[in-house]
């Protein structure tokens, strides 16, 4: 890592943000010889939320070639998924879908800083602790300012490039300047409240618990059950488990910081099962976090200098875990228009328009599958999400459509499904039915 090294007056390619859109775009782009600059505000490993990772992950771990780092590294592997929603307890596992390889539990303050790592090893110049200010996407070499907090002082610079990638997550630092980003419908809006415990038991495929020491030893799912008010994950993870709520941001409103601790503590205490995985658990104080009006888009996405990705572009929900996929994928099509886009300049809003319509898509899909339905205004392309549905693997389209099976919202993305003329066979035969689990 650099610490102090000078930041370059000049670079084909400026990512701002170094999370795994960032992170992943920078090393694909360097891997190429693309001469790359990736500036992040904070210094990491830095704390995260979004700890359960589906299978389709580690094709785009493969592309970037980070897989060895993540296999190192021993993550938790995951079996599948248990839900409790409203009463009802389905299960899946992955391995019944046909994946060979696992899901993850991961730490995303490791996880996140063995990409980071990864990119500067591919030839990355990373600079942490450096934060974008502002673009000039006017000229033909952009200019981005940026303050320098590596020292006792603070510095400023500027940087031109040929294109900046947008990979802020949530601060959305192009949006914010075009003013582009929008929350999605009233009615779809939620907030997040979540912490941390040590010792707490997890659930298992079998529908039993296991003492957090056996973790290594024991795959757990991830474990979800509905409320009245929302839903609750439990992630289990090598030293910790992330337990989080998500419910309608009005619901919260009415409360202040301190009230929604309370709410949340009182919520788990009161939820079938997970009661008694965190019987004996010990919350750690000072974890608690919360994220309000997490689902959100941006109608401004790519043009001819710039591209916004991962989180800066869009963010659906949590419940299908489609976060750091959408950041590995957005990073993967980005970097394939940038690269031809240096090759071919004249054919660079063409690439960015293709570029765009990807990202929407992978948009509307998630969308539709977490949420159920499309408001009008909501940035979604029915059209787009069919066509992007008919191009995804069958497995994953499998996979997706079982796990939708287990909440009440999937209608709507059933009902896309069968107006793209596919024929998914019956992935409902690989969701479980359970009658009790045995916690
Ligand atoms: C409650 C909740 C639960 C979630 N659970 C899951 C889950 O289980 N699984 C999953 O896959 N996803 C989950 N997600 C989503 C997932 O965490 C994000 O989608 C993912 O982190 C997006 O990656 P990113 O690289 O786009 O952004 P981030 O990970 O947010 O990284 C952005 C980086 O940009 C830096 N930055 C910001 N502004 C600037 C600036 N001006 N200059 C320089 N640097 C800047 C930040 O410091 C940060 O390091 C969850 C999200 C929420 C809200």
């Amino acid at each position: 890592m650099i610490f102090n090294a000078e930041i370059p007056k000049r670079c084909d390619v400026l990512v701002v943000g170094g999370g795994p859109a960032g992170s992943s775009v920078a090393a694909l782009l360097a891997k190429q010889g693309v001469d790359v600059v990736l500036l992040d505000k904070v210094s990491h490993p830095r704390p995260q939320v979004g700890e359960s990772l589906i299978p389709h992950f580690w094709k785009y771990a493969d592309h970037t070639g980070a897989t060895p780092l993540i296999e190192n590294e021993g993550f938790v592997a995951k079996a599948g998924g248990i839900t409790v929603w409203n009463g009802k307890i389905h299960r899946i596992a992955f391995a019944e879908f046909g994946f060979t390889r696992p899901a993850l539990h991961v730490e995303r303050d490791v996880f996140d800083e063995l990409l980071l790592k990864h990119a500067e090893s591919q030839g990355a110049q990373v600079f942490q602790q450096v934060a974008a200010n502002a673009a000039d996407l006017r000229p033909s070499f952009p200019k981005v300012s940026y303050t320098d907090r590596r020292g006792s002082d603070l510095g400023a610079g500027r940087i031109d490039c040929r294109y900046i990638i947008d990979a802020s997550g949530p601060s959305a630092f192009l949006a914010g300047q075009f003013k582009s980003k929008r929350l999605v419908d009233s009615r779809m809006r939620f907030l997040s409240l979540w912490g941390y415990f040590k010792n707490s038991r997890f659930v298992a495929a079998d529908g039993r618990s296991y003492p957090a020491a056996d973790v290594g030893k024991t795959r757990p799912v991830t474990f979800v059950t509905s409320f009245e008010d929302g839903w609750i994950w439990h992630i289990a993870m090598r030293k910790v488990t992330s337990v989080g709520l998500v419910i309608n941001t009005d619901r919260a409103r009415a409360m202040d910081k301190a009230g929604r601790e309370q709410f949340y503590l009182e919520t788990l205490r009161r939820a079938p099962y997970l009661d008694r995985l965190l019987e004996s658990a010990e919350y750690l104080e000072g974890s608690f976090s919360e994220r309000p009006d997490y689902s959100y888009y941006s109608t401004t996405l790519c043009g001819e200098n710039f591209y916004c990705i991962g989180d800066s572009a869009s963010f659906v929900d949590p419940i299908y875990s489609h976060g750091v996929l959408n950041a590995f994928y957005n990073a993967n099509i980005t970097a394939l228009a940038v690269c031809e886009s240096l090759k071919d300049p004249t054919r660079r809003v063409r690439h960015a328009q293709l570029c765009e319509n990807r990202i929407r898509q992978f948009y509307g899909f998630s969308r539709s599958l977490a949420l159920g339905e499309f408001g009008g205004s909501d940035g979604v392309d029915a059209e787009l999400v069919r066509r992007f549905m008919r191009q995804i693997s069958h497995v994953e389209l499998e996979l997706m459509l079982a796990a939708s099976s287990m909440s009440d919202r999937s209608e709507n993305f059933h009902r896309l499904v069968a107006d793209a003329g596919l024929d998914p066979g019956s992935p409902q035969t690989r969701v479980h039915f359970m009658e009790e689990l045995l916690l």
